[in-house]
């Protein structure tokens, strides 16, 4: 284990079964359905790339890149779109994958932004949901693993942009995050 962790929340192996999972029920939920997958970036990454490889379907893929306007702006959960989707989604059966759902706000303005755009149908994949932090309504249509009110790091998530890069999911110890 990383030093910089006091434990770790799930292992490679429990994240691999987890996306397999996931990918076997997506798989047979968007049978026939012109599916794109939209990876929030940069949290999802590690997470996008697993799962759709794990997704035994024709799929297109786009991205978006969102950074929220900091914490006075961010109770009102306006996020800034710095890199927007390539391809127009009307029509289409969009997944958002997002790394983890922590308050909703993120989630609740894109899927509204998303939403505006006319797709045939607009669901949301998350790997982690602390649905103990929730400020609005947003459930996850598939999710991972709900954990606890912890800051977790690792395959995807950052502190201060490391740490993405372990290959599990741990929680930082308190001293590397509070200062
Ligand atoms: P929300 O708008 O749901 O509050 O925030 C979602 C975003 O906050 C996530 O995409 C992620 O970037 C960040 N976030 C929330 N909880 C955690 C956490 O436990 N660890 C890390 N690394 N990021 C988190």
């Amino acid at each position: 284990m990383h030093e910089h962790l006091c434990k770790i929340l799930f292992s490679e192996q429990q994240i691999q079964s987890k996306v397999q999972e996931l990918g076997v029920q997506i798989t047979s939920d968007y049978q026939g359905k012109e599916l794109v997958i939209v990876g929030i970036l940069k949290g999802a990454v590690v997470f996008f790339a697993d799962l759709i490889r794990e997704i035994k379907l024709p799929l297109e893929l786009d991205f978006m890149v969102i950074s929220s306007y900091g914490m006075s702006t961010r109770a009102s959960g306006v996020v800034r779109i710095l890199k927007d989707l390539e391809k127009d989604i009307a029509g289409k059966d969009v997944l958002i994958v997002e790394d983890i759902v922590d308050t909703g706000l993120t989630l609740s303005y894109l899927k509204d932004n998303l939403r505006a755009r006319g797709p045939a149908s607009l669901k949301v994949c998350s790997f982690l949901d602390k649905p103990s932090r929730r400020k609005v309504t947003l459930d996850p249509d598939y999710m991972g693993y709900t954990i606890p009110d912890e800051f977790a790091v690792g395959y995807g998530l950052d502190f201060a942009e490391k740490y993405r890069n372990l290959p599990y999911i741990g929680v930082l110890k308190p001293e590397f995050y509070e200062n």
